[in-house]
């Protein structure tokens, strides 16, 4: 947690002009964080855009929403079961594993709270390798330096799955590093890695650095191994990454990936949930300009699809309301 975030969803107050303490005009006001990834990813400035279209109507809603940049979903997940963060972008991978005590949440037992508020954007996992690393897929970085992320975020867990499913062990590169996403590029380009793994949404501020600062590569990642992880779990899809989205890659690039999801605690009040979706849903139009990686997004699959756990009840009375949810 950042040792800045003075409150969580407490109830302070906030003085009003030039009212003495304790004034009955003395207005209310809650607030929110919501849980996202590194700056250079896409969970951070979605998370923001979020956050200030319902810092627009707070004169509704009393609520100030912030945006906090974290280690990612693994960590996200984590906070609000703790109580530090009300919301949080997770991948639909780890929400299921979350919710179920699966993979790495085994050991922590089922999050039993964990409540779905809506889906987002596809998240590709997106291997980029150094031009002169030999890497042509994800078998080329056997014996490589590579970024497999850091603990806390949903490319390390994905990561760990693929990895183990391969029958590999973090010894059969000759440096599994666990670099934040921030760092990544820079650390390809300045030949410390020679390649790195990521979960993302596109287009992606740390793609677009690794691709234009020195000449990354984006390398597929199929196979047999992947047929069977996307047929086993109903979290995982097969993927494109389109080509000519970023300079030196103009083909698509076939892997698999997940999808993001925003989630909060059962703990939240409705009110506030509510307040949240109204600030995406009430204007779509304006909410999927805020980013290109949400321009495609539709009401209907953001109910539908990526929430394994159950809907929070103040996002389901809206999504009933809109005829999304029977
Ligand atoms: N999928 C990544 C994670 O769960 C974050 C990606 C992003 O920040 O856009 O940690």
């Amino acid at each position: 947690m950042k040792p800045n975030r003075l409150m969580g969803l407490g109830l302070v107050t906030a003085m009003c002009g030039a009212l003495a303490a304790g004034s009955a005009s003395a207005q209310e006001q809650r607030f929110v964080s919501v849980g996202t990834g590194g700056v250079t990813g896409v969970y951070y400035p979605v998370g923001g855009a979020i956050c200030r279209l319902m810092n627009q109507t707070r004169r509704d809603h009393g609520i100030r929403c912030s945006v906090e940049s974290t280690g990612g979903s693994v960590f996200n997940v984590n906070a609000i079961k703790a109580g530090d963060l009300e919301f949080g972008v997770v991948q639909s991978d780890v929400q299921y594993n979350a919710v179920n005590g699966e993979a790495g949440f085994a050991e922590g037992g089922a999050h039993e709270k964990l409540r779905s508020v809506f889906s987002l954007h596809a998240e590709p996992l997106t291997v980029v390798a150094r031009a002169d690393a030999n890497v042509a897929d994800f078998d080329g970085l056997k014996g490589k330096r590579v970024n497999i992320g850091n603990p806390g975020s949903g490319q390390r867990a994905l990561m760990d799955q693929l990895i183990a499913e391969k029958g590999w062990a973090n010894s059969d590169f000759a440096l599994a590093a666990e670099l934040a996403p921030a760092e990544q590029s820079s650390a390809l380009c300045d030949n410390n890695i020679d390649a790195f793994a990521y979960t993302v949404g596109h287009p992606a501020g740390a793609i677009q650095e690794a691709t234009t600062t020195c000449d990354g590569v984006i390398v597929p990642v199929e196979g047999e191994v992947v047929d069977k992880l996307v047929e086993d779990n109903p979290y995982y899809f097969k993927a494109v990454i389109p080509g000519g989205m970023y300079r030196g890659n103009e083909n698509d690039v076939n892997t698999f990936g997940v999808g993001a999801t925003v989630v909060t605690s059962a703990d939240v009040p409705d009110e506030v949930v509510e307040a949240f979706v109204n600030a995406v849903f009430n204007d779509f139009d304006a909410f999927k300009a805020l980013h290109p990686a949400l321009a495609n997004l539709t009401p209907e699959d953001m109910v539908g699809q990526g929430n394994s756990a159950p809907m929070h009840p103040g996002a389901e009375k809206y999504y009933r309301e809109k005829g999304w949810l029977e």
